[in-house]
């Protein structure tokens, strides 16, 4: 039985060679090698195919054992590398095992060859092994199964280690974090190995576009991260994601399906915005958030988006508790038909009564509600709450229908009819005094889930508003196709219509444009007599803000009531 064995000879005598040759064919060897004893001579041999060992002489004419241990390290990797000389000294030796020869022999002890040579192929076998466990290791924790991409743990390192990097060198990154809109439902509609499949192609693409050093890595489901540490000037970043979306524009073709891919991009950059790896995350995780909620293509952080700081997520751990323990409560703002001067409806606004920091306006724990799944619950707090006061008054003798604002999320919660009806029937209220106000970009974040729940909606008898219009992206067709009866024009352009010419014109069309689809048209953020007058004037239908009254607590509301110059709808 013999072993075969790829042997390199660093030698520049034949003789020896044969010698050595001669005593590894008597250990049993069966040598397929090669005799070189030059610089150029070992470069080619190790590039040409792999060894096993590399036997070496010390002093050759041309070229020595440490010349040779150095080059094999550099090009052969980690090939067991033994130094035989007839003259090698102690020193040289030992300065031969220091620079990483694997073992040094004496030309006259050639018995020590065998064993020497059994060793080394031995311990190179373990460490082989070791590399292999290592890799594997390495491959499992940082790299993505789907997409051969490095993983969200390795995309932290590496963010890490470019901080670092461009601190000292004062230089800019930037970090995108990008989602992919509506994979959810790729998955659930294709399967998930189509879904996969999907994944592995927008890295791929990614990949293609961008340039080497930036990392492209998946970290979630339908989350890819993206980190530019070669930026010359941040705002390079724009050309950037111009080519993200120039890449994806193109429909991906999954077993003969196109899919086209829409994709929200949230942008951090250091140093505007942060200056260690977490905030830096933390921020583009915002900013991303914020781009999907918003239907736009991508955000850039600004400190107005941070819901995420240490005070809020603490109200978010309370208000869970909140919502049990009766703490929100809702203000009503009344709106006002112009034509006939009467109160026509109100609005639900909710607020947070906190114990420790008083009122907290909805603006400030309503996005974080919906990131942090308490979205349903306190939607259906103000449902009932807002029914039960529209049925309160209605026992008054005053018929007010109510509207309530829906978030996003509700709007493409599939249980939301059902919280709707149940509300209704808990309160014994009519669909038709529920009016829901919900905004463009809600609308047309997900526009397939919201128009399935809104046409069911109107089926049952309730109304429906679009909210802040003017500020998001209504496409007319979904306007056209979507069961709506009130446009509400946003405050921004009517509180400022008598001072700034292109507020006016906006006011002005989007009353125009409501009339055309039979809709009725309500001005918000009315606070003066002089804008009621004028939006009179424009045929607007319904005007509500400050002017007309605040939004007030129910008790205060009833006061306002007996008191307001106003016409009520009694009977
Ligand atoms: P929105 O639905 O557009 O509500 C109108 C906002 O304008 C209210 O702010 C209201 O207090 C304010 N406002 C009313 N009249 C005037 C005025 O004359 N001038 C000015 N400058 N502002 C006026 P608020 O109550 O802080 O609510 C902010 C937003 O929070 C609401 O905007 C709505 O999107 C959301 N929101 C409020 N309640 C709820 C709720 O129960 N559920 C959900 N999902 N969102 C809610
Ligand atoms: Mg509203
Ligand atoms: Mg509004």
């Amino acid at each position: 039985m013999t072993t075969p064995l790829r042997v390199l000879l660093i030698e520049d005598s034949e003789n020896d060679a044969e010698l050595l040759l001669l005593e590894l064919r008597r250990g049993g060897y069966a040598p397929e090698y090669e005799r070189v004893e030059t610089h150029e001579g070992l470069e080619d041999a190790l590039a040409r195919q792999s060894w096993d060992i590399i036997i070496s002489d010390y002093a050759m004419p041309r070229f020595n054992g440490l010349q040779a241990l150095k080059l094999a390290q550099e090009k052969g990797g980690d090939i067991p590398f033994i130094i035989i000389s007839g003259s090698i000294g102690e020193d040289v030796a030992v300065e031969a095992m220091k620079a990483g020869a694997h073992d040094y022999l004496m030309k006259g002890k050639l018995a020590r060859l065998l064993p020497a040579i059994a060793r080394e192929l031995r311990e190179a076998r373990m460490r082989q092994e070791r590399r292999q466990a290592d890799e594997t290791i390495h491959r499992l924790a940082y790299i993505d199964a789907v997409t051969g991409l490095p993983n969200r743990v390795r995309f932290h390192e590496l963010v890490q280690e470019a901080v670092v990097a461009a601190q000292r060198e004062q230089r800019p990154i930037a970090l995108l974090l990008m989602d992919l809109d509506r994979f959810k439902d790729v998955n659930d509609t294709l399967g998930h190995i189509r879904g996969d499949s999907l994944l592995q192609q927008v890295g791929l693409r990614l990949r293609s576009a961008l340039f080497a050093p930036d990392v492209v890595a998946r970290i979630g489901g339908d989350e890819f991260g993206i980190l530019l540490a070669r930026l010359a000037a941040s705002d390079d970043v724009q050309k950037v994601i111009q080519k993200i979306h120039d890449c994806l524009e193109v429909p991906f073709t999954i077993d003969g399906i196109p899919i086209v891919v829409e994709t929200s991009i949230g942008v951090a950059t250091m140093p505007e915005h942060a200056d260690d790896a977490d905030t830096l995350l933390q921020r583009a995780d915002i900013a991303m958030y914020r781009a999907k909620q918003m239907a736009s293509d991508y955000t850039v952080y600004a400190p107005e988006l941070n819901l995420h700081s240490p005070e809020r997520l603490g109200l978010m751990a309370e208000l869970r508790d909140a919502i049990e323990q009766n703490q929100l409560v809702l203000h009503f703002q009344p709106k006002l038909e112009l034509k006939t001067g009467r109160i026509v409806g109100n609005e639900a606004l909710v607020r947070w009564q906190h114990p420790r920091l008083g009122m907290v306006p909805p603006d400030q724990f309503i996005l974080a509600a919906e990131q942090t799944g308490l979205i349903a619950p306190l939607t259906r707090w103000v449902l009932i709450d807002a029914l039960s006061h529209c049925q309160g008054a209605g026992r008054e003798g005053i018929r007010l229908r109510v509207s309530v604002n829906l978030s996003a999320r509700s709007l493409h919660d599939p249980h939301l009819p059902k919280m709707i009806a149940d509300a209704l029937a808990a309160t014994g209220a009519a669909p038709n005094q529920l009016m829901l106000e919900v905004t463009e970009s809600a609308i047309v974040l997900e526009p397939k889930r919201a128009e399935e729940n809104l046409m069911t909606l109107s089926r049952m008898g309730t109304l429906l508003s679009i909210d802040d219009f003017g500020t998001g992206y209504t496409s007319l067709s979904s306007i056209k196709r979507l069961p709506i009866n009130e446009i509400k024009i946003d405050k921004s352009f009517v509180t400022n219509m008598l001072t700034d010419k292109k507020d006016a014109m906006i006011v002005r069309t989007v009353i125009d444009f409501g009339h055309n689809f039979g809709l009725t048209v309500v001005a918000e953020g009315v606070e003066t007599k002089e804008v009621l007058d004028a939006l009179t004037d424009l045929g607007c239908d319904v005007a509500q803000g400050y002017f007309i009254s605040k939004p007030l607590p129910s008790e205060l509301l009833k006061s306002w009531f007996s008191t307001t110059p106003w016409k009520l709808p009694r009977g």
